[in-house]
């Protein structure tokens, strides 16, 4: 199978290229030419599988120039017993008669870009072997908070890696930026940017088109390469979980061979969702893919209306990590329904960047409101469903998966739709202690590493291990730039 380029199609190259070069030198995203579909007993041969097997099951036929052996030794490191505190590494929490919780944060960093950025470092290693490739490669990574961390732990003291984190100073939170700046390893590096995740994204792609700086760093022997999840080796692995958590249902009874779930994701840069898009071009009976944001609600306009426009006011909100106005995988999903007409990718994408929106054809914009749905939920509307979710199911929740539940009860009220719903939980809540104790009505909050316990101590529920282990770091990097200088500490960690 080839991978191509969303903005030029006669761009193509392997899968193993695909994930080393992170982006296409075009600046479109590296895409699988066709999609793989299951066999018609594909998930009820995965039924009874682990997760690991699972993940090789749905990995290889998306990799064919990995074999089915390496791809099992990946999967064993990368969703080991050491690395997650679950052994269904991603289990379906049921809420009530129709709702179910797709829990993706049992992994080291406690969010969900563990389940990519756990194999993430296996594939590219593998992926620069068989390229032959000679230089080091330097992952620059620009984070909402928790890519950063996640990527950090996937990368660090990985053989002829380097990583480069960029997160914006006032844009995550407290324990993020503790869990960041306190990352161990030899090859690692963390500085914060003035302004907002945009920024911080924006600076990172200039570094990726940047000509001389890659010519300066080849002489060092280095390239760039990108582990956000504009790299595919990001999203093949969250295809994983959405038909993992469809064999658990059908494993555990709870629906019929067949039957259609609907899935509920807090989104941010689109990279979740269109991995459940993925999950049911392949043949997983999903009916509708319902996107939830918080205030930055520039993708429920774009569903609900085809016009993509990011001309709006930028918020920073109790779920940071969904603090977003350029959805970087939507180019994918424009891609797809546009049935891989790049020059009309190309088309938008230079419109964004110019006038900062565009507006889709009737064609596409038809097909998206055939799968998606979309709503959106501001901070007091979140802190609500933390509370209650507390409160009638003792289910304590981060605020990134209170805005699902409650895009997901705007969204049953609006159709009546009864479909049972897969919602996708996407942090530890003491990840974010001090909103979700203010949820539950705590107005003195304890300093520093103390919130941690002061939540547990409330609930009843341990704080988990790696969190709890922050007690006892020191802060290990503390600079902060401006937009403008990040290439300066590129070239300072590469020397
Ligand atoms: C990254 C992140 C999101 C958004 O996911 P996308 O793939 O960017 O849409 C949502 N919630 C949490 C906790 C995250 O870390």
């Amino acid at each position: 199978m080839y991978y191509v380029s969303t903005r030029n199609t006669q761009d193509r190259c392997t899968a193993a290229q695909a994930i080393a070069r992170g982006l296409a030198t075009d600046g479109g995203l590296m895409t699988p030419e066709v999609l793989p579909k299951l066999s018609a007993n594909g998930l009820n041969t995965m039924k009874e599988m682990s997760y690991q097997q699972r993940a090789v099951f749905v990995m290889n036929s998306y990799l064919d120039d990995f074999t089915s052996s390496e791809l099992a030794s990946f999967a064993a490191k990368a969703y080991s017993g050491t690395k997650f505190d679950h052994k269904e590494v991603a289990p379906v929490r049921q809420v009530d008669d129709s709702t179910y919780c797709l829990e993706l944060w049992h992994g080291p960093t406690c969010a969900f870009k563990d389940m990519a950025l756990q194999m993430l470092p296996h594939l590219l290693t593998a992926s620069l072997k068989k390229n032959q490739e000679t230089k080091t490669v330097c992952i620059l990574v620009a984070t909402s908070g928790d890519t950063g961390k996640a990527a950090l732990e996937g990368f660090r003291d990985v053989d002829k890696t380097r990583i480069l984190v960029f997160y914006p100073k006032d844009g995550v939170s407290a324990i993020q930026e503790l869990q960041m700046n306190t990352q161990d390893g030899g090859n690692v590096g963390v500085c914060s940017v003035v302004g907002n995740f945009d920024d911080a994204q924006t600076g990172v792609k200039k570094l990726f088109s940047d000509e001389a700086l890659r010519a300066q760093l080849e002489t060092r022997g280095y390239f760039l390469s990108s582990a956000n999840s504009i790299n595919w080796g990001r999203v093949l692995p969250q295809i994983v979980y959405y038909i993992s958590a469809y064999c658990d249902l059908l494993r555990d009874e709870k629906i019929k061979k067949g039957d259609p779930i609907n899935v509920c994701v807090p989104t941010g840069n689109f990279g979740n969702i269109l991995a459940a898009y993925y999950a049911r071009e392949m043949g997983v009976p999903i009916n509708k893919l319902i996107c939830a944001s918080n205030s930055n609600n520039v993708l429920t306009d774009f569903i609900r209306t085809g016009q993509y426009d990011r001309n709006r006011t930028f918020y920073n909100t109790m779920s940071p990590s969904m603090d977003i106005l350029i959805s970087s995988n939507l180019e994918r999903l424009l891609f797809a329904l546009s049935d891989q007409d790049d020059n009309q990718v190309r088309e938008y994408m230079n419109q964004l960047n110019s006038g900062g929106m565009y507006q889709v054809s009737p064609a596409i914009q038809t097909k998206m409101s055939r799968l998606f749905a979309a709503g959106c939920c501001d901070d007091a509307q979140t802190q609500k469903v933390i509370g209650r979710m507390w409160q009638e199911h003792k289910y304590l929740i981060d605020p990134h998966t209170a805005v699902a539940f409650d895009v997901l009860d705007q969204y049953r009220k609006e159709t009546g739709d009864k479909t049972p719903t897969v919602v996708v939980s996407t942090a530890s809540p003491f990840k974010f202690c001090d909103s979700v104790l203010g949820a539950l009505g705590v107005t003195e909050l304890a300093e520093g590493t103390a919130i941690l316990d002061q939540l547990s101590e409330l609930t009843g529920v341990p704080v988990p291990a790696p969190l709890a282990a922050l007690k006892n770091k020191t802060p290990r990097f503390d600079q902060t730039v401006t937009k403008e200088h990040m290439v300066d500490q590129v070239l300072e960690m590469l020397k």
